[in-house]
Protein backbone atom coordinates (compact mmCIF):
# COMPACT_ATOMS: atom_id res chain seq x y z
CA UNK A 1 0.00 0.00 0.00
CA UNK A 2 0.92 3.71 -1.15
CA UNK A 3 0.09 6.18 1.60
CA UNK A 4 -0.06 9.85 0.09
CA UNK A 5 -0.40 12.99 1.56
CA UNK A 6 -1.65 16.25 -0.20
CA UNK A 7 -1.11 19.27 1.49
CA UNK A 8 -4.11 21.90 0.09
CA UNK A 9 -7.83 21.28 -1.46
CA UNK A 10 -7.69 23.31 -4.36
CA UNK A 11 -7.76 22.43 -7.86
CA UNK A 12 -4.24 20.93 -7.95
CA UNK A 13 -4.73 18.52 -5.03
CA UNK A 14 -7.85 17.03 -6.15
CA UNK A 15 -6.43 16.35 -9.63
CA UNK A 16 -3.51 15.12 -7.86
CA UNK A 17 -5.62 12.72 -5.76
CA UNK A 18 -7.84 11.38 -9.27
CA UNK A 19 -4.56 10.92 -11.12
CA UNK A 20 -3.17 9.25 -8.02
CA UNK A 21 -6.57 7.06 -7.89
CA UNK A 22 -6.16 6.03 -11.75
CA UNK A 23 -2.34 5.25 -11.44
CA UNK A 24 -2.69 3.07 -8.34
CA UNK A 25 -6.12 1.57 -8.18
CA UNK A 26 -6.31 0.06 -4.64
CA UNK A 27 -3.51 0.30 -3.79
CA UNK A 28 -3.02 3.48 -2.68
CA UNK A 29 -4.79 5.74 0.36
CA UNK A 30 -4.80 9.50 -0.03
CA UNK A 31 -4.73 12.33 2.42
CA UNK A 32 -5.72 15.67 1.52
CA UNK A 33 -5.34 18.83 4.29
CA UNK A 34 -6.46 21.98 4.50
CA UNK A 35 -6.04 24.28 6.98
CA UNK A 36 -9.20 25.40 6.47
CA UNK A 37 -11.80 23.51 7.46
CA UNK A 38 -13.44 23.85 4.44
CA UNK A 39 -12.53 22.56 1.16
CA UNK A 40 -11.89 23.31 -2.62
CA UNK A 41 -8.81 26.07 -2.06
CA UNK A 42 -9.34 28.65 -4.92
CA UNK A 43 -13.06 27.06 -6.20
CA UNK A 44 -14.01 28.70 -2.81
CA UNK A 45 -12.05 31.68 -2.38
CA UNK A 46 -10.55 32.93 -6.32
CA UNK A 47 -12.51 31.95 -8.38
CA UNK A 48 -15.06 35.52 -8.82
CA UNK A 49 -18.58 35.14 -7.05
CA UNK A 50 -20.42 35.75 -9.85
CA UNK A 51 -18.97 32.92 -11.61
CA UNK A 52 -21.00 30.03 -10.56
CA UNK A 53 -20.43 27.82 -13.39
CA UNK A 54 -16.69 27.64 -12.90
CA UNK A 55 -17.60 26.78 -9.23
CA UNK A 56 -19.57 23.49 -10.02
CA UNK A 57 -16.42 21.56 -10.85
CA UNK A 58 -16.40 20.77 -6.93
CA UNK A 59 -19.07 18.19 -7.41
CA UNK A 60 -16.59 16.35 -9.41
CA UNK A 61 -13.69 16.75 -6.20
CA UNK A 62 -16.41 15.91 -3.74
CA UNK A 63 -16.50 12.41 -6.00
CA UNK A 64 -13.02 12.02 -5.33
CA UNK A 65 -12.99 13.06 -1.58
CA UNK A 66 -15.61 10.61 -0.92
CA UNK A 67 -14.28 7.77 -2.53
CA UNK A 68 -13.09 4.65 -0.59
CA UNK A 69 -9.00 5.53 -0.42
CA UNK A 70 -9.32 9.24 -0.30
CA UNK A 71 -10.22 11.30 2.74
CA UNK A 72 -10.24 15.19 3.28
CA UNK A 73 -8.88 16.43 6.53
CA UNK A 74 -9.41 20.28 7.32
CA UNK A 75 -8.60 22.74 10.48
CA UNK A 76 -4.67 21.47 9.88
CA UNK A 77 -1.88 23.77 9.52
CA UNK A 78 0.56 21.24 7.59
CA UNK A 79 3.73 23.51 8.59
CA UNK A 80 2.39 24.79 12.06
CA UNK A 81 0.40 22.13 13.59
CA UNK A 82 2.23 18.90 11.48
CA UNK A 83 6.12 19.76 10.04
CA UNK A 84 6.42 18.49 6.61
CA UNK A 85 9.57 16.48 8.10
CA UNK A 86 6.38 15.06 9.88
CA UNK A 87 4.16 14.21 7.21
CA UNK A 88 7.23 12.45 5.17
CA UNK A 89 8.14 9.86 8.28
CA UNK A 90 4.55 9.27 7.76
CA UNK A 91 3.66 9.31 4.09
CA UNK A 92 5.69 7.62 0.97
CA UNK A 93 4.98 10.39 -0.79
CA UNK A 94 4.01 14.37 0.36
CA UNK A 95 2.50 16.54 -2.98
CA UNK A 96 2.58 19.93 -2.31
CA UNK A 97 -0.45 21.68 -3.55
CA UNK A 98 -0.74 24.78 -1.77
CA UNK A 99 -1.11 27.46 -4.27
CA UNK A 100 0.20 30.38 -4.58
CA UNK A 101 -1.82 32.77 -1.97
CA UNK A 102 0.36 35.55 -1.48
CA UNK A 103 0.88 38.84 -3.98
CA UNK A 104 3.37 39.39 -6.14
CA UNK A 105 4.65 42.65 -4.40
CA UNK A 106 3.95 45.79 -5.82
CA UNK A 107 7.26 47.68 -5.13
CA UNK A 108 6.54 51.39 -6.02
CA UNK A 109 6.59 54.20 -3.58
CA UNK A 110 2.96 54.21 -1.77
CA UNK A 111 2.14 50.81 -2.32
CA UNK A 112 2.31 50.78 1.55
CA UNK A 113 -0.61 53.62 1.72
CA UNK A 114 -4.07 52.73 3.03
CA UNK A 115 -6.62 51.41 0.69
CA UNK A 116 -4.06 49.89 -1.57
CA UNK A 117 -4.46 46.32 -1.55
CA UNK A 118 -2.94 43.36 -3.64
CA UNK A 119 -5.45 41.04 -5.01
CA UNK A 120 -5.37 38.18 -2.58
CA UNK A 121 -6.61 40.36 -0.18
CA UNK A 122 -9.40 42.39 -2.26
CA UNK A 123 -10.67 39.09 -3.21
CA UNK A 124 -10.59 37.04 -0.60
CA UNK A 125 -12.56 40.28 0.68
CA UNK A 126 -15.54 39.47 -0.84
CA UNK A 127 -15.14 35.72 -1.52
CA UNK A 128 -15.06 35.45 2.57
CA UNK A 129 -11.81 33.78 3.51
CA UNK A 130 -11.23 34.40 6.63
CA UNK A 131 -7.99 36.00 6.42
CA UNK A 132 -9.21 38.51 4.63
CA UNK A 133 -13.06 39.10 5.69
CA UNK A 134 -12.10 42.07 8.16
CA UNK A 135 -10.43 44.20 5.01
CA UNK A 136 -12.90 46.65 5.17
CA UNK A 137 -12.56 48.91 1.70
CA UNK A 138 -13.43 51.95 1.57
CA UNK A 139 -15.11 52.29 -1.67
CA UNK A 140 -16.45 55.85 -0.95
CA UNK A 141 -13.95 57.50 -3.42
CA UNK A 142 -15.42 57.89 -7.53
CA UNK A 143 -12.30 56.34 -8.93
CA UNK A 144 -10.54 53.43 -8.16
CA UNK A 145 -7.34 52.01 -9.98
CA UNK A 146 -6.70 48.23 -10.78
CA UNK A 147 -3.32 46.94 -12.24
CA UNK A 148 -2.30 44.58 -14.42
CA UNK A 149 -4.66 43.45 -17.25
CA UNK A 150 -4.88 39.66 -16.71
CA UNK A 151 -7.92 38.01 -15.63
CA UNK A 152 -7.94 38.85 -11.95
CA UNK A 153 -8.07 42.49 -12.80
CA UNK A 154 -10.99 41.94 -15.11
CA UNK A 155 -12.94 40.20 -12.14
CA UNK A 156 -11.70 43.07 -9.69
CA UNK A 157 -13.10 45.58 -12.26
CA UNK A 158 -16.76 43.94 -12.72
CA UNK A 159 -16.69 43.50 -9.29
CA UNK A 160 -16.82 46.48 -8.60
CA UNK A 161 -18.92 47.88 -11.72
CA UNK A 162 -21.98 45.77 -11.16
CA UNK A 163 -25.16 46.22 -9.40
CA UNK A 164 -26.63 44.59 -6.55
CA UNK A 165 -29.01 43.54 -8.49
CA UNK A 166 -26.47 41.58 -10.94
CA UNK A 167 -25.52 39.58 -7.75
CA UNK A 168 -28.03 37.37 -8.03
CA UNK A 169 -27.77 34.08 -8.07
CA UNK A 170 -23.80 34.54 -6.71
CA UNK A 171 -22.42 33.48 -3.50
CA UNK A 172 -20.60 37.12 -2.76
CA UNK A 173 -20.44 37.26 0.75
CA UNK A 174 -22.69 39.48 3.13
CA UNK A 175 -20.33 41.99 4.09
CA UNK A 176 -18.95 42.29 0.58
CA UNK A 177 -22.66 42.85 -0.82
CA UNK A 178 -23.40 45.66 1.99
CA UNK A 179 -20.04 47.46 1.15
CA UNK A 180 -20.41 47.36 -2.99
CA UNK A 181 -24.53 48.30 -2.27
CA UNK A 182 -23.56 51.57 -0.51
CA UNK A 183 -19.97 52.02 -3.05
CA UNK A 184 -19.53 55.47 -4.80
CA UNK A 185 -17.07 54.36 -7.29
CA UNK A 186 -18.22 55.68 -10.49
CA UNK A 187 -14.59 54.95 -12.61
CA UNK A 188 -12.40 52.13 -12.74
CA UNK A 189 -9.03 52.94 -14.50
CA UNK A 190 -7.36 49.65 -15.49
CA UNK A 191 -3.57 50.12 -15.72
CA UNK A 192 -1.71 48.24 -18.68
CA UNK A 193 1.94 48.72 -18.59
CA UNK A 194 2.02 46.94 -22.32
CA UNK A 195 -0.23 47.45 -25.01
CA UNK A 196 -3.49 45.63 -26.31
CA UNK A 197 -1.38 43.11 -27.94
CA UNK A 198 0.28 42.21 -24.34
CA UNK A 199 -2.72 41.51 -22.38
CA UNK A 200 -3.65 38.52 -20.51
CA UNK A 201 -7.53 38.77 -20.23
CA UNK A 202 -9.49 35.59 -21.60
CA UNK A 203 -12.18 36.52 -24.26
CA UNK A 204 -14.80 35.20 -22.30
CA UNK A 205 -14.25 36.92 -19.31
CA UNK A 206 -13.36 40.37 -21.55
CA UNK A 207 -16.39 39.77 -23.80
CA UNK A 208 -18.40 39.98 -20.07
CA UNK A 209 -18.08 43.66 -19.54
CA UNK A 210 -20.21 44.41 -22.44
CA UNK A 211 -22.65 43.07 -20.57
CA UNK A 212 -23.41 45.11 -17.41
CA UNK A 213 -25.92 46.83 -16.37
CA UNK A 214 -24.60 50.15 -15.19
CA UNK A 215 -20.94 50.57 -16.99
CA UNK A 216 -19.53 50.07 -20.00
CA UNK A 217 -15.83 49.86 -21.07
CA UNK A 218 -14.13 52.46 -23.06
CA UNK A 219 -10.59 51.89 -25.03
CA UNK A 220 -9.23 54.74 -26.43
CA UNK A 221 -9.15 53.80 -30.52
CA UNK A 222 -5.93 55.26 -30.72
CA UNK A 223 -3.96 53.09 -28.17
CA UNK A 224 -5.11 50.11 -30.98
CA UNK A 225 -2.35 48.56 -33.20
CA UNK A 226 -3.43 48.40 -37.13
CA UNK A 227 -5.95 45.67 -37.66
CA UNK A 228 -3.96 43.75 -39.63
CA UNK A 229 -1.60 42.81 -36.83
CA UNK A 230 -3.75 40.87 -35.23
CA UNK A 231 -3.87 38.28 -37.57
CA UNK A 232 -0.40 37.00 -36.24
CA UNK A 233 -1.65 36.29 -32.63
CA UNK A 234 -2.74 33.14 -30.99
CA UNK A 235 -6.57 32.63 -31.58
CA UNK A 236 -7.41 33.44 -27.99
CA UNK A 237 -5.39 36.80 -27.33
CA UNK A 238 -6.92 37.74 -31.24
CA UNK A 239 -10.49 36.92 -29.71
CA UNK A 240 -9.56 39.48 -26.73
CA UNK A 241 -8.45 42.26 -28.71
CA UNK A 242 -11.48 41.97 -31.19
CA UNK A 243 -13.40 42.64 -28.17
CA UNK A 244 -11.16 45.90 -27.48
CA UNK A 245 -11.99 47.23 -30.61
CA UNK A 246 -15.35 46.40 -29.92
CA UNK A 247 -15.45 48.44 -26.94
CA UNK A 248 -13.24 51.33 -28.50
CA UNK A 249 -16.32 51.63 -31.14
CA UNK A 250 -18.84 52.21 -28.02
CA UNK A 251 -20.45 55.57 -28.96
CA UNK A 252 -20.20 58.10 -26.62
CA UNK A 253 -23.88 58.45 -26.23
CA UNK A 254 -23.66 55.10 -24.79
CA UNK A 255 -21.39 55.85 -22.10
CA UNK A 256 -22.73 58.86 -21.30
CA UNK A 257 -25.89 56.64 -20.30
CA UNK A 258 -24.14 54.52 -18.21
CA UNK A 259 -23.22 55.47 -14.78
CA UNK A 260 -20.34 53.36 -14.48
CA UNK A 261 -17.15 53.74 -16.55
CA UNK A 262 -14.49 51.00 -17.16
CA UNK A 263 -10.92 52.74 -18.78
CA UNK A 264 -8.05 50.33 -20.59
CA UNK A 265 -4.92 52.81 -19.71
CA UNK A 266 -2.67 50.91 -22.03
CA UNK A 267 1.35 51.88 -22.13
CA UNK A 268 0.89 53.07 -18.36
CA UNK A 269 3.29 51.80 -15.98
CA UNK A 270 2.66 52.99 -12.10
CA UNK A 271 5.80 54.36 -10.94
CA UNK A 272 4.25 55.77 -7.49
CA UNK A 273 0.76 55.55 -5.07
CA UNK A 274 0.36 59.06 -3.35
CA UNK A 275 -1.70 59.93 -0.44
CA UNK A 276 -1.24 61.41 2.92
CA UNK A 277 -1.36 58.23 5.05
CA UNK A 278 -4.38 56.65 2.20
CA UNK A 279 -4.09 57.16 -1.41
CA UNK A 280 -5.53 59.65 -3.06
CA UNK A 281 -3.78 59.17 -6.87
CA UNK A 282 -1.57 57.07 -8.54
CA UNK A 283 0.99 58.43 -10.43
CA UNK A 284 1.83 56.96 -13.67
CA UNK A 285 4.37 56.62 -16.33
CA UNK A 286 3.76 56.32 -20.41
CA UNK A 287 5.73 53.44 -21.61
CA UNK A 288 6.31 52.37 -24.96
CA UNK A 289 6.19 49.01 -26.34
CA UNK A 290 8.80 47.49 -28.70
CA UNK A 291 9.25 43.81 -29.81
CA UNK A 292 6.58 43.19 -26.79
CA UNK A 293 8.92 45.08 -23.87
CA UNK A 294 7.80 48.16 -22.38
CA UNK A 295 10.04 51.37 -21.86
CA UNK A 296 9.44 54.56 -20.09
CA UNK A 297 8.97 57.75 -22.07
CA UNK A 298 9.41 59.85 -19.28
CA UNK A 299 6.08 61.75 -19.51
CA UNK A 300 4.13 61.03 -16.47
CA UNK A 301 0.80 62.08 -15.49
CA UNK A 302 -1.29 61.61 -12.82
CA UNK A 303 -4.93 59.87 -11.37
CA UNK A 304 -6.42 60.46 -8.61
CA UNK A 305 -8.43 57.94 -7.19
CA UNK A 306 -9.92 56.65 -3.76
CA UNK A 307 -8.66 52.76 -4.05
CA UNK A 308 -5.70 50.72 -5.73
CA UNK A 309 -6.11 47.24 -6.07
CA UNK A 310 -2.94 45.52 -7.49
CA UNK A 311 -3.85 42.42 -9.17
CA UNK A 312 -0.08 41.98 -10.88
CA UNK A 313 0.20 38.03 -10.43
CA UNK A 314 0.69 35.52 -7.37
CA UNK A 315 3.19 33.94 -5.52
CA UNK A 316 3.83 30.73 -3.80
CA UNK A 317 4.30 30.22 0.27
CA UNK A 318 8.15 29.53 0.73
CA UNK A 319 9.01 26.34 3.48
CA UNK A 320 11.69 27.00 5.43
CA UNK A 321 14.15 24.41 4.33
CA UNK A 322 12.50 23.90 0.85
CA UNK A 323 13.99 24.70 -2.27
CA UNK A 324 12.24 27.62 -3.40
CA UNK A 325 12.74 29.59 -6.76
CA UNK A 326 12.15 33.17 -5.56
CA UNK A 327 12.45 34.78 -8.46
CA UNK A 328 9.48 32.44 -9.99
CA UNK A 329 7.82 33.05 -6.19
CA UNK A 330 6.81 29.14 -6.91
CA UNK A 331 8.41 26.00 -5.16
CA UNK A 332 12.00 24.52 -7.24
CA UNK A 333 11.47 21.12 -8.69
CA UNK A 334 12.29 18.82 -11.73
CA UNK A 335 8.82 18.44 -12.95
CA UNK A 336 7.32 18.55 -9.68
CA UNK A 337 9.87 16.77 -7.69
CA UNK A 338 11.07 18.90 -5.03
CA UNK A 339 13.58 16.25 -2.98
CA UNK A 340 13.27 13.06 -2.69
CA UNK A 341 9.15 11.34 -1.23
CA UNK A 342 8.26 15.63 -1.53
CA UNK A 343 6.35 16.82 -4.88
CA UNK A 344 4.53 20.32 -6.01
CA UNK A 345 1.88 20.54 -8.42
CA UNK A 346 -0.79 23.36 -10.14
CA UNK A 347 0.27 26.59 -8.91
CA UNK A 348 2.96 25.87 -6.53
CA UNK A 349 4.75 23.49 -9.38
CA UNK A 350 4.40 26.21 -12.51
CA UNK A 351 3.43 29.48 -10.75
CA UNK A 352 -0.10 31.48 -11.21
CA UNK A 353 -0.75 30.66 -15.17
CA UNK A 354 -3.88 28.65 -16.63
CA UNK A 355 -7.38 27.94 -16.17
CA UNK A 356 -8.98 25.56 -13.66
CA UNK A 357 -8.52 22.94 -16.26
CA UNK A 358 -4.69 23.13 -16.87
CA UNK A 359 -3.89 21.71 -13.25
CA UNK A 360 -5.29 18.79 -14.71
CA UNK A 361 -2.89 17.42 -16.67
CA UNK A 362 -0.46 19.47 -14.53
CA UNK A 363 -1.32 16.62 -11.97
CA UNK A 364 -1.16 13.81 -14.02
CA UNK A 365 1.81 14.82 -15.58
CA UNK A 366 3.75 14.99 -11.97
CA UNK A 367 1.57 11.42 -10.78
CA UNK A 368 3.51 9.82 -13.98
CA UNK A 369 6.54 11.46 -12.13
CA UNK A 370 5.78 10.05 -8.75
CA UNK A 371 4.87 6.39 -10.38
CA UNK A 372 8.45 6.34 -11.48
CA UNK A 373 9.96 7.16 -8.14
CA UNK A 374 7.35 4.96 -6.06
CA UNK A 375 7.45 1.14 -6.99
CA UNK A 376 6.56 0.42 -3.93
CA UNK A 377 4.84 1.66 -0.32
CA UNK A 378 7.76 0.96 2.22
CA UNK A 379 5.64 0.15 5.43
CA UNK A 380 5.41 3.77 6.08
CA UNK A 381 2.00 3.93 8.47
CA UNK A 382 0.45 6.95 6.68
CA UNK A 383 -3.33 7.48 7.71
CA UNK A 384 -3.03 5.74 10.86
CA UNK A 385 0.24 6.86 11.97
CA UNK A 386 -1.37 10.82 11.17
CA UNK A 387 -4.11 10.23 13.11
CA UNK A 388 -2.45 9.14 15.94
CA UNK A 389 -0.16 12.10 15.68
CA UNK A 390 -3.10 14.35 15.40
CA UNK A 391 -4.83 12.85 18.56
CA UNK A 392 -1.72 13.41 20.84
CA UNK A 393 -1.66 16.75 19.70
CA UNK A 394 -5.52 17.07 20.02
CA UNK A 395 -5.99 18.85 16.73
CA UNK A 396 -9.09 19.88 16.18
CA UNK A 397 -9.82 17.89 12.48
CA UNK A 398 -12.67 18.57 10.43
CA UNK A 399 -13.80 15.44 8.02
CA UNK A 400 -16.12 15.69 5.11
CA UNK A 401 -18.94 14.63 6.88
CA UNK A 402 -18.15 17.51 9.01
CA UNK A 403 -18.12 19.83 5.22
CA UNK A 404 -21.14 18.54 4.31
CA UNK A 405 -22.58 19.60 7.61
CA UNK A 406 -20.77 23.36 7.31
CA UNK A 407 -22.02 23.54 3.81
CA UNK A 408 -25.39 22.86 4.53
CA UNK A 409 -25.69 25.08 7.58
CA UNK A 410 -24.35 27.59 4.86
CA UNK A 411 -27.21 26.83 2.47
CA UNK A 412 -29.31 27.89 5.04
CA UNK A 413 -28.67 30.72 5.61
CA UNK A 414 -27.92 31.73 1.84
CA UNK A 415 -30.10 34.98 1.09
CA UNK A 416 -32.93 34.23 -1.85
CA UNK A 417 -31.62 33.04 -4.64
CA UNK A 418 -27.89 32.70 -3.64
CA UNK A 419 -26.23 29.20 -3.46
CA UNK A 420 -24.59 29.59 -0.01
CA UNK A 421 -24.16 32.38 2.74
CA UNK A 422 -20.14 31.72 3.52
CA UNK A 423 -18.97 31.43 7.24
CA UNK A 424 -15.67 33.90 7.22
CA UNK A 425 -14.50 33.14 10.41
CA UNK A 426 -13.02 29.78 10.86
CA UNK A 427 -14.77 29.36 14.61
CA UNK A 428 -17.89 29.57 12.98
CA UNK A 429 -17.64 27.42 10.48
CA UNK A 430 -16.63 24.52 13.23
CA UNK A 431 -19.58 25.66 15.09
CA UNK A 432 -21.65 24.82 12.63
CA UNK A 433 -20.09 21.63 12.29
CA UNK A 434 -20.97 20.95 16.07
CA UNK A 435 -24.09 22.87 15.96
P1 LIG B 1 -1.66 37.43 -14.93
O1 LIG B 1 -2.55 36.79 -15.90
O2 LIG B 1 -0.24 36.99 -14.89
O3 LIG B 1 -1.69 39.02 -15.20
C1 LIG B 1 -0.88 39.88 -14.44
C2 LIG B 1 -0.92 41.26 -15.05
O4 LIG B 1 -0.19 42.12 -14.19
C3 LIG B 1 -0.26 41.36 -16.43
O5 LIG B 1 -0.99 42.27 -17.21
C4 LIG B 1 1.12 41.94 -16.10
O6 LIG B 1 1.68 42.72 -17.12
C5 LIG B 1 0.77 42.84 -14.94
N1 LIG B 1 1.93 43.13 -14.11
C6 LIG B 1 2.78 42.25 -13.55
N2 LIG B 1 3.71 42.90 -12.81
C7 LIG B 1 3.43 44.22 -12.92
C8 LIG B 1 4.01 45.38 -12.38
N3 LIG B 1 5.07 45.32 -11.58
N4 LIG B 1 3.46 46.59 -12.70
C9 LIG B 1 2.38 46.66 -13.51
N5 LIG B 1 1.78 45.59 -14.05
C10 LIG B 1 2.30 44.37 -13.74
O7 LIG B 1 -2.17 37.26 -13.43
P2 LIG B 1 -3.62 37.24 -12.79
O8 LIG B 1 -4.55 38.18 -13.45
O9 LIG B 1 -3.34 37.38 -11.34
O10 LIG B 1 -4.16 35.78 -13.08
C11 LIG B 1 -3.50 34.63 -12.49
C12 LIG B 1 -4.01 33.37 -13.19
O11 LIG B 1 -5.37 33.12 -12.80
C13 LIG B 1 -4.03 33.50 -14.71
O12 LIG B 1 -3.69 32.27 -15.27
C14 LIG B 1 -5.49 33.82 -15.00
O13 LIG B 1 -5.91 33.49 -16.29
C15 LIG B 1 -6.17 32.97 -13.95
N6 LIG B 1 -7.53 33.46 -13.71
C16 LIG B 1 -8.52 32.98 -14.51
C17 LIG B 1 -9.81 33.43 -14.37
C18 LIG B 1 -10.87 32.89 -15.26
O14 LIG B 1 -10.59 32.05 -16.08
N7 LIG B 1 -12.09 33.37 -15.18
C19 LIG B 1 -10.11 34.40 -13.41
C20 LIG B 1 -9.08 34.89 -12.61
C21 LIG B 1 -7.78 34.40 -12.77
P3 LIG B 1 2.87 42.16 -18.03
O15 LIG B 1 2.20 41.18 -18.93
O16 LIG B 1 3.40 43.37 -18.68
O17 LIG B 1 3.84 41.48 -17.07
Amino acid sequence: MLHIAIVGSGPAGFYTAEAAQKQWGDDVTIDIFDMLPVPYGLIRSGVAPDHQSIKAVARRYEATACSDNCRFTGNVAIGRDVSIAELQELYDAVVMATGAPNDKALTIPGAGLANVFGSAAFVGWYNGHPAFAGLDPDLSGETAVVIGMGNVALDVARILAKTPAEFAGSDIVAHALDALKASRIRRIVILGRRGPHQIMMTPKELGELAQLERASPRVDPRDLPDAGDDAMLEPGLRKSVTHLRSFAAIPASHHADMDVEIDFDFFASPCAIRGDGKVESVEVERTEVTAGRATGTGETYTIPCGMVVSCIGYQSSPIAGLPFDERAGRFASDEGRILPGLYCVGWARRGPSGTIGTNRPDSIHVVERMAEDLKNGSGKPGRAGFDELAKRRGLKLVTFDDWKQIEAAEAARARDGAPREKFVDVDEMIAAREG
